[in-house]
């Protein structure tokens, strides 16, 4: 049996390669009333992300859970998944913001696991068991979401910077600084090309190599415009401009937030999503680009992701020239160089896409093999007859 939600993901977690039973929650889609006192609201499984922010926001509230595929995308694909996105820096991921959940097991048996408990330290968190676990232990049915308030007034600025060592001085300069920083998020001008491509937008700034998308929460115009001039003043970036309209700030988060969607559109994408730890970001970048032009001089690499959060999405184009099957005949050898520098600077082989199918074989570079053990060892007491999305992050 194979749990599927919105079908968003990007490591063939419900893919139903073997023939299973496709065990779509699309039409469970109920949301219940909200709580504007303990601030919850209670969704069935098969809710869409967009609609739940919509149903959220008639009581002034947001489920801060958001990226680019919101529209489609499922609470319980995000759950199965701990969905990251663009706000992870200021909010966390969907573990943060998901308070109860009701699970049905393999056997058929129901667990409702913390309802609308903040507090509730009675052993183990059986919930956190089942966030991120992309299905193998149970099928989430329904969940109650922590709801916070808007941040008023968001400032959204973009920038161009020297170099990806750039990029990290940014962060750190407004780390420094007395903002709320709602986001931050960067991609390189091949990225911006396709976009400006498949969207037919125009770049906003003279052309650089790296680019900064930096949102501020509720920051008084002052302050943020001397930052703003200190930045360019000082050299630290090359180019900049800050969004005076709401329309103005989508226009800067489409750059950002088209990527995904243009690199599809304009070529075919081998996509990788992993993540460093912040400190390792520039000695891994340097190394990682020794690699791909000494090893792969021929493939155009797109660089983007949630830099903030340590996490890169490196999607790897293939060249026009070359078929499909002699281009994904490559890109093993490619992860596995990648991977490889990945485990080397303790990373992540998946920052926020999961394992699914696709990255089963890289597990071990970021897992210990006790570890692994451990996860098919749960998988035996939660599903013993091994029938819940079978072949999934391991295979038993
Ligand atoms: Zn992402």
């Amino acid at each position: 049996v194979v749990p599927s939600g919105g079908r968003t993901g990007l490591a063939g977690g419900a893919v139903a390669k073997d023939h299973e039973v496709v065990l779509s929650l699309v039409r469970m889609r109920r949301m219940h009333a909200i709580d504007v006192l303990g601030r919850t609201v209670v969704v069935e499984a098969g809710a869409v992300t967009q609609a739940v922010h919509e149903h959220v926001a008639e009581a002034g509230l947001v489920w801060p859970v958001d990226f680019a595929s919101k529209g489609s995308s499922t609470v319980g694909g995000n759950i199965a998944t701990n969905a990251g996105g663009v706000r992870v820096i200021r909010y966390g991921h969907t573990r943060q913001w998901v308070l109860g959940l009701v699970v049905v097991l393999a056997t058929g048996e129901v667990l409702r696991l913390n309802g609308a408990l903040e507090k509730n330290n009675t052993g183990i968190d059986l919930r956190q068991a089942f966030i991120g676990s992309e299905g193998v232990l149970g099928v989430v049915t329904e969940a109650t979401l922590r709801l916070t308030r808007p941040a008023p007034k968001p400032t959204v600025l973009l920038f161009s910077v020297d170099g990806l060592a750039g990029v990290l001085q940014l962060f750190r300069n407004v780390r420094d600084k007395d903002f709320t920083l709602g986001a931050f998020e960067f991609f390189t001008d091949r990225c911006l090309a396709r976009v400006m491509r498949h969207r037919r937008v125009a770049d906003p700034l003279r052309g650089a190599s790296h680019y900064v998308l930096v949102e501020l929460e509720s920051a008084a115009e002052e302050p943020v415009v001397a930052w703003f001039e200190e930045l360019l003043e000082g050299g630290l970036v090359t180019d900049g401009t800050m969004a005076q309209t709401s329309d103005q700030a989508r226009a800067l988060w489409t750059l950002r937030e088209g990527i995904s969607e243009s690199l599809s559109a304009t070529g075919l994408p081998h996509k990788n999503d992993i993540a460093l730890p912040i400190a390792e970001l520039e000695p891994f970048c340097a190394e990682l680009e020794t690699v791909f032009t000494e090893r792969y001089p021929h493939f155009e690499i797109c660089l983007f992701g949630h830099i903030g959060d340590g996490n890169l999405h490196v999607n790897v184009m293939k060249p026009d020239a070359l078929d499909k099957d002699a281009f994904f005949a490559t890109t093993h050898d490619l992860d596995r160089h990648l991977f490889e520098l990945v485990r080397a600077h303790d990373g992540s082989v998946s920052a926020e896409h999961g394992i699914g199918l696709l990255k089963k074989g890289w597990l071990e570079y970021t897992r210990s093999a006790t570890e692994i053990e451990l996860m098919r060892a749960l998988k035996k007491v939660f599903d013993p007859n091994g029938i819940l999305n079978p072949g999934k992050i391991f295979d038993l």
